[in-house]
């Protein structure tokens, strides 16, 4: 065999694997386009980049009627809020977990807006790696943990909620206790440290900063001397949801109680709840 036929025999060899490879990595991404996280992918773009309405008067409505943080803001404001509801709605899946159960739009309007509330401070922030929210009507039973529960949030990226109590939560504004507002502070820890487009978005310095005072907080916890209910001293993670659940329904006591963890909860989530207004929207 001449060393000119080798040549074209191993060139051949190589376009064919070329080939192979390409139709592969074609095929795999035509398959892609029909996988959920895909066609969420598209979603996101859609809602985020160019759909920029508001909501309609049925789901304004909603907003009027039960959420005093939406009640609060200016026009302006209200009209971004607004924005970003539709945003976070038509982003998720929503599904109801018993037959007789059935999905409402005040179920949407509302968790939507409980999500919106808390990351108010970070335009861009739609808790991306969190595409579908389970609704039960009340308390669940957990066939994992063997305990029922009122929500919960899954690394897979699912948010739970138990329907009932999630409405208490805003319906008991002042008691430092909203189902919402915790479940969706474990998504927004998740989210800031899950690497995708919404990755270590919230503050270093303020983490850092409420890092030094979890531990002093968890002694007092303990010790009961802390403005905090006893679960929250079960770790980092809980004593943050039961901080933000506080900070949103009891924000002048815990002002009074500690300035710095007041100023420091405002810092990491980039808004001022006495002031009801977001710190910055520069990234609109
Ligand atoms: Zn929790």
């Amino acid at each position: 065999m001449t060393s000119g036929l080798v040549i074209i025999i191993i060139l051949f060899a190589l376009i064919l694997f070329a080939a192979g490879i390409i139709f592969w990595s074609t095929l795999n991404s035509v398959v892609d386009l029909f996988n959920h996280a895909t066609r969420y992918r598209f979603k996101h773009l859609w809602y985020s980049v160019f759909s920029k309405q508001g909501l309609n008067i049925h789901q304004r409505e909603i907003l009027l009627k039960n959420f005093t943080y939406y009640q609060k803001l200016d026009a302006e404001n209200k009209w971004l809020f607004e924005r970003r509801v539709r945003t976070f709605m038509g982003m998720k899946e929503f599904i109801v977990r018993t037959d007789e159960f059935e999905l409402t739009e005040e179920m949407k309007v509302m968790i939507s807006a409980c999500a919106v509330q808390l990351s108010f401070g970070f335009p861009g922030i739609f808790f991306r790696h969190f595409y579908r929210i389970l609704i039960y009507p009340d308390d669940y039973y957990s066939t994992i943990t063997k305990k029922y529960h009122q929500g919960e949030v899954n690394r897979g990226g699912i948010i739970v909620l138990s329907w009932k109590n999630f409405l208490l939560g805003y319906m008991e504004e002042n008691d430092g206790r909203n189902l919402g507002l915790h479940e969706m502070a474990h998504a927004l820890l998740l989210e800031d440290a899950i690497m995708n487009g919404e990755f270590e978005f919230l503050d270093g310095e303020a983490l850092e900063m409420w890092e030094e005072l979890v531990v002093h907080e968890m002694i007092l916890i303990q010790n009961g001397n802390s403005i905090f209910r006893r679960y929250g001293a079960s770790n980092r993670h809980e004593l943050f949801a039961v901080a933000v659940e506080v900070y949103f329904e009891q924000p002048l006591q815990m002002k009074q109680y500690s300035p710095r963890l007041y100023a420091t909860m405002s810092k990491l989530l980039n808004q001022d709840i006495l002031a009801l207004a977001p710190v910055s929207q520069a990234h609109l």
